[in-house]
């Protein structure tokens, strides 16, 4: 029985998770499910996965939960970053999901790799803000890191097992897939003024909020990029993005005699979850069969970096290295933040990027202390522009 901590679990990846683990209840316990203050969707889950332990965001979240949970399944309740890593890196937990969004992710990230736990890493916000950090603390901590991310996911299964590097497993290059989002044929410059609901309609994927607005500019493909980097230790001209509208193949490796490995599926994030859930087995995830007579075909395009500056963004960051992936990254969550408000257009997501990453360019990272630094000015710098 592996007892799994499911960080984000009132989120998309944390309810996809949920719906793996509910096919398998000989396979998995849930040790803790936490959520920032979406109460009324734990209470649903609590009787169902009876966790241990919970974790909210808040006292007031605290209370409320305790108030409103009936008396068959009592989890302790704790709320506050500091639980959320304690629920990470318990010695009872197998395997943790860290599928919080955005730079919250981080600490608790940490503390599964430090604990040597099985880390499945949706939270990609978390890698590009400490990259060789995060790495690090994934050796030292004998974790084992296994990408929820369907790109990466996609090319983890492409490459070969006990993967060396790509010089030593003979790799070119990483094809990741992008869909293109929802404004991948549209004029840039009727971008001006779209809705965060328009943003927010992607084709081919449901998704929490924020990373649907990140396909929508593309940045999300751009964290990706950043993402590949670390992972499979992909240097910024090994890495192609490729827009593929189906969402069908989900990345490829293409080898040094010209190979090129894919992996395809239906677009439901369920396939890399259950993947990396039972790595190296397989199991069910629910997820249909691809039926390849319905897609029919699939399209290839160049991405655009005029129409979608933010990935053009994303190289830049990943080639100053430093503090600069970090800085990109709180400057995008403030602006898509604002975005999502209405406080700043969907073309000022880009800008207010620009903007942060020339002020501050980059600095070397020595520690996490360091990254966090990086992120807080950048996240001011970014909240001055958007009021300005
Ligand atoms: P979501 O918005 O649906 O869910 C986010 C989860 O994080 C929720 O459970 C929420 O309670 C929690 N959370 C938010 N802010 C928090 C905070 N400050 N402290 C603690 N918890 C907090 O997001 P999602 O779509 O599930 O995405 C989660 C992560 O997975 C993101 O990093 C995203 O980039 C990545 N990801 C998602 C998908 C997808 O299909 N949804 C695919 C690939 C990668
Ligand atoms: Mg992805």
């Amino acid at each position: 029985m592996k007892q799994v901590t499911i960080l984000g679990a009132t989120g998309s990846i944390g309810r996809s998770t949920l719906d793996v683990i509910r096919r398998h209840p000989d396979r998995y316990a849930v040790f803790a499910l936490t959520a920032h203050s979406r109460v009324d969707v734990l209470l649903e889950q609590i009787p169902l996965f009876r966790p241990a332990v919970v974790v909210v965001g808040s006292p007031e979240a605290a209370r409320q939960l305790e108030a409103e949970l009936d008396g068959t399944c009592r989890p302790e309740i704790l709320w506050g970053e500091a639980a959320l890593c304690q629920v990470a890196s318990d010695d009872a937990v197998d395997c943790v999901m860290a599928a919080i969004v955005g730079a919250a992710g981080l600490a608790p990230a940490l503390a599964a790799a430090q604990s040597g736990k099985q880390v499945l890493l949706a939270n990609k916000e978390a890698l590009v803000m400490s990259g060789a950090l995060f790495m690090d603390t994934v050796r030292a901590g004998k974790a084992s890191l296994l990408p929820i991310d369907s790109e990466h996911n996609a090319v983890f299964q492409a490459l070969p097992a006990g993967f060396r590097g790509l010089a030593d497993e003979g790799v070119r290059r990483i094809l990741l897939t992008a869909s293109g989002g929802p404004f991948r044929t549209r004029e840039p410059a009727s971008l001006v003024d779209v809705t965060p609901e328009e943003a927010c309609a992607h084709p081919n994927w449901v998704m929490g909020r924020k990373i649907s607005v990140d396909s929508a500019t593309m940045m999300n493909k751009g964290l990706e990029v950043i993402e590949a980097h670390w992972l499979f230790g992909a240097g910024a001209d090994q890495i192609q993005v490729v827009i593929h509208p189906q969402s069908v193949i989900h990345s490829m490796v293409e080898y040094t005699d010209g190979s090129v490995l894919a992996q395809l599926g239906n677009p439901d994030m369920r396939t890399p979850i259950a993947h990396a859930l039972a790595y190296p087995e397989r199991i069910d995830s629910g997820v249909a069969s691809l039926d390849l007579f319905e897609v029919a075909r699939l399209d290839f395009e160049r991405p655009d970096l005029a129409r979608f500056p933010c990935l053009g963004l994303a190289f830049e960051a990943l080639r100053a290295g430093g503090s600069a992936a970090a800085v990109l990254n709180a400057a995008n969550e403030v602006a898509v933040e604002a975005f999502l408000e209405r406080r700043l257009g969907f073309t000022g997501i880009a800008d207010v990027c620009r903007r942060v990453l020339e002020h501050f360019g980059t600095a070397a990272v020595c520690s996490l202390q360091d990254v966090f630094d990086a992120d807080r000015a950048a996240r001011e710098l970014a909240r001055r522009a958007i009021a300005a």
